[in-house]
């Protein structure tokens, strides 16, 4: 496998000075005999072996000397870093067997709700991984990356024709983000009629990031209540309303899955006071295709595109969320963006919307999240949109209607593309709860539901099939469900509380381990 020179390889004197952790045994193991698959996954420094490696360089044909003088003897460390030194045999096998141990949505159903988890066709992958898109810099002059700019500009185009508006930014790379650009247009909006207002509505069921978001935005978040349906509460939110409020942030279907049917009563509340109402995209895939937030009244409208299109998503990124805006907040959009040369029939060039925000992300986004945005978008065409949102919502209703009678449903409206159970009655009788419940789907071959959220649901259960599971999995789903009740019914919860006991790794502290980060390995 080693061919080639053997530029640089830690020399005998260097490598003595790597830290000892290299050969020293750890935890009672030898590191040259690491225990695979006995009692967890060894890391690298276990697994490394002094002088074994996994990679061969050409020789420069630079000597030495001369390197060392290329690089200032200040700036050149005193000992080569203390890395696990492993062949690529090991390091593949290494890393293949982490990823087996993962779950995806390329194993199978991933009912997370609110996340929309669906299966992304490998075509978007193949189409983001053409070299003609993805061998481009972002600062090649326009001239050479007029394919490019075409098809942002066609992106936009499309976006803002399934959101019923009138211009986009493709920057923000994020739904997060997209929110936050939001609400700075929002803010930029009422500066340029010479007002401040100070606070920014939010349901008491909104997701965590946009009180987050209109904390960063400068905004006070104040909480408008649900009724007793899971919508709206009208009266409430007209009795909030006032001069010194800038916007209300609604997503629709909302979070508990249900569609706001006030919405015209709502925008025009909204409206009334001058102030802007802006839609979280995230839960589009229950009405893309179908019916636009624009013609709901909403002014701002984010998009994940990640999450109704196609792109893998979950641990942290990467994604996209374009912020597409009412012709009135248009000239306030982040820039640059792609926009026609006058008079020069389908060509493009970078422009800076008149009274832009400014940048909100280096360069054009995450440009292979919007390609592969776009061609799941052609892949499915203006027939095909529609059809998502409704086989979404149809899995959703099923599943749900399966359940009934052994999950409670808190807010029992025709629910959409997802909806929120409440296993408070197993609670009850059993002691077990969504957390419980949700371990023990994991040994059924299933992910999780959404779990304790929204907050206003008591042992919240928060389910979303999506449109790309097929009935027979739906039906699976919805019998594991039933099963894992049953059993807690008959053994009082044994089988659920000791879940899971499939996976390489049983129950950990959560909250300990997202809040006392050990991001080193020390031996
Ligand atoms: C996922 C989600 C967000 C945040 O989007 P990210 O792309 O994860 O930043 C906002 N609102 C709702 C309702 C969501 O489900």
């Amino acid at each position: 496998m080693v061919s080639g020179g053997h530029p640089r390889a830690p020399g005998a004197a260097e490598r003595s000075q790597v830290p000892e952790l290299l050969s020293r045994p750890s935890g009672g193991r030898a590191a040259s005999m690491p225990l695979l698959g006995r009692d967890g996954e060894p890391t690298l420094f276990e697994l490394s072996s002094p002088g074994r490696r996994g990679w061969s360089f050409r020789e420069t044909g630079v000597p030495e000397w001369a390197a060392d003088e290329l690089v200032p003897a200040e700036h050149l460390a005193a000992a080569a870093p203390a890395l696990p030194e492993v062949s690529e045999r090991d390091l593949v096998a290494h890393f293949s067997r982490l990823s087996s141990r993962n779950y995806s949505v390329d194993h199978g159903c991933y009912p997370l709700g609110s996340c929309t988890m669906k299966y992304n066709p490998k075509l978007c992958d193949a189409v983001a991984a053409m070299p003609g898109l993805a061998s481009c810099h972002p600062a090649q002059p326009d001239q050479q990356v007029q394919g490019w700019l075409a098809m942002l500009a066609d992106l936009e185009r499309i976006l803002c024709e399934v959101t019923g508006t009138a211009a986009a930014t493709l920057q923000p790379a994020a739904g997060a983000q997209g929110e936050l650009t939001g609400l700075l247009l929002m803010r930029a909006w009422h500066e340029s009629r010479g007002r401040r207002p100070t606070k920014v509505l939010i349901p008491d069921s909104a997701h965590g990031t946009n009180p987050a978001s209109v904390t960063m935005a400068g905004y006070e978040a104040v909480e408008v209540p649900s009724d007793s349906r899971g919508l709206v509460d009208l009266d409430a939110l007209r009795r909030l309303v006032s001069d010194d409020v800038a916007g209300l942030m609604l997503t629709n279907p909302n979070t508990v899955g249900l569609f706001e049917v006030d919405i015209e009563a709502i925008a025009a509340a909204v409206h009334a006071a001058d102030a802007l109402l802006y839609y979280d995209g995230a839960n589009l895939n229950a009405i893309v295709g179908v019916v636009r937030p624009g013609d709901m009244g909403f002014d701002i409208v984010h998009l994940n595109l990640h999450k109704t299109f196609a792109t893998p998503h979950g641990g942290g990124g990467p994604g996209a969320g374009p912020v597409a805006v009412s012709e009135r907040l248009a000239p306030f959009l982040p820039g640059p963006v792609p926009r026609p040369v006058p008079g020069e029939e389908g060509r493009y060039r970078w422009v800076m919307p008149e009274q832009s925000i400014g940048r909100i992300h280096g360069w054009h986004g995450n440009a292979l999240v919007l390609a592969r945005a776009y061609a799941y978008i052609l892949a499915h065409g203006a027939e095909g949109l529609p059809e998502i949102a409704r086989t979404a919502v149809l899995n959703a209703r099923y599943l749900k209607e399966r359940l009934r009678g052994t999950y409670d449903f808190p807010y029992d409206g025709p629910c959409m593309h997802e909806f929120v159970a409440s296993s408070t009655p197993l609670k009850k009788t059993t002691g077990v709860r969504a957390l419980d419940l949700a371990k023990r789907l994991i040994e059924e071959g299933f992910h999780p539901p959404t779990m304790y959220f929204p907050l206003i649901v008591d042992e919240a259960l928060m389910v979303e099939p999506t449109e790309t599971e097929s009935p027979q999995t739906v039906e699976a789903l919805a019998q594991a469900l039933l099963a894992i009740a049953a059993e807690a019914a008959e053994d009082g919860g044994a089988a659920a509380a000791a879940a899971p006991r499939t996976t390489p790794v049983g129950r950990i502290d959560e909250a300990g381990a997202a809040r006392k980060l050990r991001l080193t390995w020390t031996g």
